[in-house]
């Protein structure tokens, strides 16, 4: 068989066959009769976290809702199913996520696995919208862990990343749906976050800054707002920055039919919270991608640190994100008992030049303790990587008694997360 490619096309993976069960008895057999397995959602990962030698198992046609529970606000859905779809359900039903990443295409089970994120200070990862999760285990029995298990380890299960089994069932809290409007603002010099950081991101449920780092600036603010929150006019300034005359993509120069709706017009959650639309092309496609965590205090610091390397990421560049997380309590989380910035990088497909420069990032951003994104390209040793995550050895004990003979392991488990 010809081997499948991530969605990015720099990573090709080594599976032998694809399984495509329609039941959950048939992933149990598949689980119970193989070897090695590996669940690949929708292949939006840059690294080798979704690979295998062995066998994939993909979820494509276990994406239903289950049910949707309107005295506990939760709703139930299978694995495979996409945000774009469970989305439109939601808010057909007037409920709605509390947050969303840049775009709606990924499956809930592959984010929730590497703890996806989008932006707002007081909005947790994705994965934080977990409440309970069933997952097949090696020997092909199904458990269920649950947040309303006290002192259980559903904390540790929901950033899986893959190891402990195939997560089949997600029950995650749902809100009312509300209506949001975005605007965009161009040109913040970065010298304003010194005093400004906290006020800036504080100014709306979701923001985001975007640069080239071709100058010590942001080139685009992008501000989400509840309806509620949302006035009929833009600021004239927001902290230097002026509002955009017209729709803008995050990277210069893109196709602006391909983002959400700007320019203050009020809609839907779901249609404002990603950058992207469901049925474009998201980012900037032929692309590699990178990211990094560092507490929230160090956000300035962390950027001017970027900021000295301006000159040898530009030519690399599309564009980086600047983002932030509120912290949570999820084992393997980047955000772990850390309200966090996240800096993204959206590289030219150039995998030599990027793979350079990631350690000098990487060695401007130590001083903060800064956590690399899971599924995305990064150059860190495992020791330092290790380091970083107090929570480790639970969740090597928890992959270890789930799966005791390594059947959901790969390279990148192993080398990463199992092995000191
Ligand atoms: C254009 C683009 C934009 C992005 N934007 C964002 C963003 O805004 N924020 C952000 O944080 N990230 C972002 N990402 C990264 C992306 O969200 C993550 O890579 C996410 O994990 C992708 O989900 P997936 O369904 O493609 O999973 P895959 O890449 O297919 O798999 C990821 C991991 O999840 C595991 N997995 C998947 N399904 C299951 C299951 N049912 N049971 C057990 N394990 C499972 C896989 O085995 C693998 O370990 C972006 C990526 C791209 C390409």
């Amino acid at each position: 068989m010809e081997n499948e490619r991530n969605w990015a096309g720099n990573y090709r993976y080594g599976a032998t066959e694809i399984l495509v069960p329609d039941s959950m008895e048939q992933v149990q057999e598949m689980v119970a009769r193989r070897n090695r397995v590996k669940v690949l959602g929708s292949r939006h990962s840059f690294n080798g976290i979704a690979d295998t030698a062995a066998s994939h198992l993909s979820l494509q046609n276990l994406n239903r809702v289950i049910a949707l529970d309107r005295t506990s606000h939760k709703v139930t859905v299978e694995a495979g199913i996409r945000y774009g779809e469970l989305c439109k359900y939601l808010d057909s039903h007037g409920y709605a996520l509390h947050n969303l990443a840049s775009l709606p295409h990924i499956t809930v089970a592959g984010a929730c696995a590497t703890a996806t994120h989008g932006s707002g200070d007081r909005n947790g990862s994705l994965a934080t919208a977990v409440h309970a999760l069933e997952l097949v285990k090696a020997d092909g029995e199904a458990v269920v862990f649950s947040r309303d298990q006290q002192g259980g380890d559903a904390a540790g299960a929901v950033v899986g990343l893959g190891a402990l089994g195939v997560v089949t069932k997600l029950t995650l809290d749902v809100i009312p749906a509300f209506e949001m409007s975005q605007r965009v603002y161009e040109n913040l010099p970065l010298a304003q976050l010194e005093h400004h950081f906290d006020d800036l991101f504080s100014s709306a449920y979701s923001v985001s800054l975007f640069t080239d780092w071709k100058e010590p600036s942001f080139n685009q603010v992008w501000i989400k707002r509840r309806a509620t929150q949302a006035s009929a006019q833009a600021e004239p300034a927001l902290f230097g920055a002026t509002p955009a005359a017209g729709n803008r993509h995050p990277v210069p120069g893109f196709n602006t039919d391909n983002c959400s709706e700007q320019m203050g017009v009020p809609g839907p959650w779901y249609e404002r919270m990603p950058h992207f639309r469901m049925d474009f092309t998201p980012s900037a496609g032929e692309e590699l991608q990178s990211e990094y965590f560092v507490p929230r205090q160090y956000a300035y610091q962390a950027l001017c640190a970027i900021d000295r390397l301006r000159e040898r990421i530009a030519p690399l560049l599309y564009v980086s994100e600047v983002r932030t997380i509120a912290a949570d309590d999820l084992w393997m989380s980047p955000c772990y008992k850390r309200d966090s910035v996240a800096v993204h990088f959206t590289w030219k497909a150039d995998g030599e030049a990027v793979r350079q420069v990631l350690p000098m990032i990487e060695e401007l951003l130590a001083p903060f303790h800064a956590r690399p994104h899971w599924s995305k390209l990064f150059a860190m040793t495992p020791a330092r990587l290790q380091s970083l995550y107090e929570k480790l050895p639970d969740f090597r004990q928890l992959t270890k008694r789930l799966d005791p003979d390594g059947k959901f392991r790969n390279e990148y488990l192993d080398t990463y997360i199992m092995e000191n």
